[in-house]
């Protein structure tokens, strides 16, 4: 046993220090970015904020409303090949740039994929997502992906360290995305005691994938737009939201009344109800790692996009980054105790 004493931080535990800016306005900031890959030789240019492949958050109608506005969805993988094929025959224009097709690592997994890109060739990114990224099994998955797609955009997670980051990045990653334990409906730290806080997660990890020229994405934890301009403070190259984007017209997720209002249902991944709905139960040698709740219906998403983006050219303001791409240079986090002033919340 080792201890590390290093104290490791999360959201709360900072807030990006003001700088003199020659900024007159918030809408002189750009939050495009434009991105070549490690591996691919394709180029992306886009806001890179991600909606979570959730069947309760990246859904076909997500993806079609953040499309719009230059976001990007990770599609969650509950999708038949049919449901895809419908959904790609009335591709709205350019919608290929901001989607990925999400796969777990088993057999049948691969041969969905592969029936997927058979129609759709035209698809460019790959989400391989597993909730503990650390395993010899997973590697060797990235690397038979990258053999049977060489130009396709792959991303791969989850970790939280540098080396596991090269190590994926060198399987064939182009982007690895980063958390294990922060999300909203996540108890994977309650039910196993292992987790990362997500701020140090990302400075090391992106770190670790610039050093050898990939990309990070911020993946859990982001409660409030200020989270989501830590993250990019702290070097995350995209960040992806669950909780934020739940509870929309487009998130998917059963509407439920409650005392004459209107909700949604949202849960993880890994919670006993999607296990339930998708894979016919919790397997008995293992715990269901996720919550199920109930989020107050907010109708279309397109006004919280709008919220997190005028916050985050709000944040770009205060240190004077005319572009998101200078956000990281510009930022100096302080540690503190405090966060907003809560006395009129209920
Ligand atoms: P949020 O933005 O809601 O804080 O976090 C979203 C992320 O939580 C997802 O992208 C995914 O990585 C993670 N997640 C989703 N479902 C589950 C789950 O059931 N268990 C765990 N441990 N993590 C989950």
């Amino acid at each position: 046993m080792r201890i590390e004493y290093d104290i490791k931080l999360g959201f709360k535990d900072v807030m990006i220090r003001p700088k003199r800016s020659t900024l007159k306005s918030r809408s002189e900031v750009s939050l495009e970015r434009e991105f070549k890959f490690l591996h691919s030789p394709l180029s992306w240019n886009g806001i890179p904020i991600m909606a979570a492949n959730m069947d309760t958050v990246g859904t076909f109608d997500m993806a079609k409303a953040l499309s719009e506005k230059k976001i990007f969805t990770a599609i969650h993988k509950h999708y038949s090949v049919t449901d895809w094929n419908v959904f790609a025959s009335q591709l709205p224009e350019n919608i290929e740039n901001y989607i990925a097709v999400s796969t777990g690592i088993s057999k049948q997994d691969s041969e969905k994929l592969a029936s997927i890109f058979k129609f759709n060739s035209n698809l460019k990114f790959i989400c391989i997502d597993v909730a503990n990224g650390y395993s010899e099994h997973f590697a060797h998955f990235v690397k038979k992906t990258r053999t049977l797609y060489p130009d396709k955009v792959i991303i791969a997670g989850n970790v939280v360290t540098g080396e596991m980051v090269e190590e994926l990045l060198l399987s064939g990653a182009d982007i690895v995305k980063v958390g294990i334990g922060p999300g909203s409906v996540c108890t994977t730290r309650v039910k196993t005691g292992v987790g990362y806080p997500q701020l140090s997660a990302i400075i090391e990890c992106a770190d670790a994938a610039h050093g050898l020229g990939g990309q990070i994405i911020s993946d859990g934890g982001c409660t409030i737009p200020g989270d989501i301009a830590k993250a990019f403070g702290a070097g995350a190259d995209f960040v992806m939201l669950g909780g934020m984007l739940a509870g929309h017209t487009e998130s998917g997720g059963e509407i439920i009344e409650k005392n004459g209002k209107p909700y949604r249902k949202f849960y993880g991944m890994s919670s006993s109800t999607a296990m339930e709905k998708h894979v016919g139960g919790v397997a008995e040698y293992r715990a269901s790692e996720g919550k199920t709740v109930e989020v107050p219906y907010r109708g279309d998403v397109e006004n919280t996009v709008q919220d997190i983006l005028g916050g985050l050219r709000s944040t770009c303001t205060y240190v004077g980054a005319q572009r998101l791409k200078e956000l990281t240079k510009r930022t100096t986090f302080i540690r503190v105790n405090e966060q907003e002033n809560r006395v009129y919340n209920e």
